[in-house]
């Protein structure tokens, strides 16, 4: 038999980690090229060149509002959604009257919210998180018992990225401004799944990333309310109308304008997913000691499925061995896995956390693709099961 590194090359390998990221769309490529080549110049200079970019820029913007249900004017491009989070929380903070200072966010956050929400409790504000349901949904009356005069900003997100489980943001907006408090809301991983409208949520910031949209790393953006008060994170140039300095990445915001405007015509097909996640989960559910994590409504092409008595890192391994690809929730920090904050929040035992993997799907996922990956889980999952087996045999 071929040695297992050539086996492993000639395989055909199986995306399902589309949360963590998209592949680059090619027609979002073919767009930024001339962002790459011809129109070089910086958008700030005031000759042709430094036009041309200009024009590049702001034509992006237009797609992006229309993906977001915004004006043009309300977006500012970032540099991932990271920073766009970032801007979001330290900008209303940072403008928001002596008499708020306190920031709600939800136990289930990315960790670009919670991680800047730390930041800010470090820095002297009041920061409480709001519960989870154990189905993945906020704790809307949690959420009231909170709020209060003397918040600045609510943040929950629209779809979660470890279950896919989409929060009732309108609710959210109604119960923070009975109390006058802002609310951000991450659509990061709702963005080019689920329609998002932020005029009509009534949110005042939303933050999207292109490359979970099939558009390139490293830019995002932030969309602002009209006549919100947001202090600027970047001090520098006038970009982005005093609102975040540093020249702007003309090539990434032009991909992130294309993306966008794929991403709005295709959701239909977006939503579509949902067949083929559906089946998905059936599959992985006949497994014995199986689990779904996650209840309610929930983006199409998620799903978190936990195995009993399976440490979800070593079924990752193995599953990437057999070349397919799909994720933990748990983030790795200090060579250490911490187990997910998201599937904590919701009440589940560590040892069912423990046991959990992600399996998004995207565009180009088949139903064969599908069918593979589910023997892969069921035959690595059996042989995980008979070497605990077999070791506690051992040990006895
Ligand atoms: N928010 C959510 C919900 C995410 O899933 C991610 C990325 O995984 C981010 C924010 C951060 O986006 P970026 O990778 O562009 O910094």
């Amino acid at each position: 038999m071929a040695p297992l590194s050539d086996r492993i090359r000639s395989m055909e390998r199986i995306y399902l980690d589309h949360n963590a990221t998209t592949p680059l769309d090619d027609r979002v490529l073919q767009a930024m090229l001339p962002a790459l080549q011809e129109r070089f110049g910086n958008p700030s200079s005031i000759h042709w060149f430094g036009q041309q970019a200009r024009a590049a820029v702001d034509e992006a913007r237009v797609p992006v509002a229309a993906l977001l249900g915004a004006m043009p004017s309300e977006i500012i491009f970032t540099a991932s959604g990271t920073e766009a989070d970032n801007m979001a929380l330290r900008g209303i903070a940072g403008a928001s009257p002596e008499a708020r200072r306190k920031i709600l966010c939800s136990a289930a956050e990315h960790h670009a919210v919670l991680h800047t929400a730390k930041a800010l409790a470090e820095e002297g504000w009041q920061v409480e998180y709001v519960r989870i349901r154990p189905g993945g949904l906020l704790d809307l009356d949690d959420l009231r018992a909170k709020v209060d005069e003397t918040t600045a900003v609510v943040a929950v997100m629209f779809a979660n990225n470890e279950t896919g489980v989409v929060q009732p943001i309108g609710d959210v907006v109604r119960i923070a401004q009975e109390k006058g408090a802002l609310v951000h809301c991450d659509a990061v991983q709702a963005g080019g799944k689920i329609p998002v409208d932020a005029q009509a949520l009534g949110v005042d910031t939303l933050a999207i990333s292109a490359h979970k949209i099939y558009g390139p790393k490293g830019v995002g953006a932030l969309y602002v309310q009209r006549g919100t008060r947001l202090r600027a994170l970047l001090r520098g140039g006038a970009q982005e109308r005093n609102r975040r300095a540093g020249t702007e990445n003309v090539a990434g915001i032009v991909g992130l304008g294309r993306a966008a405007k794929i991403a709005l015509e295709e959701l239909p097909e977006a939503e579509k997913l949902a067949t083929l996640r559906d089946w998905l989960e059936q599959r992985l559910l006949a497994i014995p000691g199986s689990a779904r994590n996650g209840e309610g409504p929930r983006v199409a092409n998620t799903t978190n499925i936990s195995f009993e008595g399976i440490e979800a890192e070593s079924l990752l391994l193995a599953l990437d061995l057999m070349g397919v690809a799909v994720s933990t929730g748990a983030a790795c920090a200090a060579g250490a896995m911490e187990p997910s904050h998201v599937l904590r929040a919701m009440g589940l035992p560590i040892e069912r956390v423990q046991g959990s993997l992600r399996f998004s799907m995207g565009r180009s996922t088949t139903a064969a693709q599908v069918e593979s990956a589910c023997a892969a889980v069921a035959e690595a999952v059996e042989r995980q099961r008979e070497v605990s087996r077999v070791s506690a045999v051992r040990r006895a």
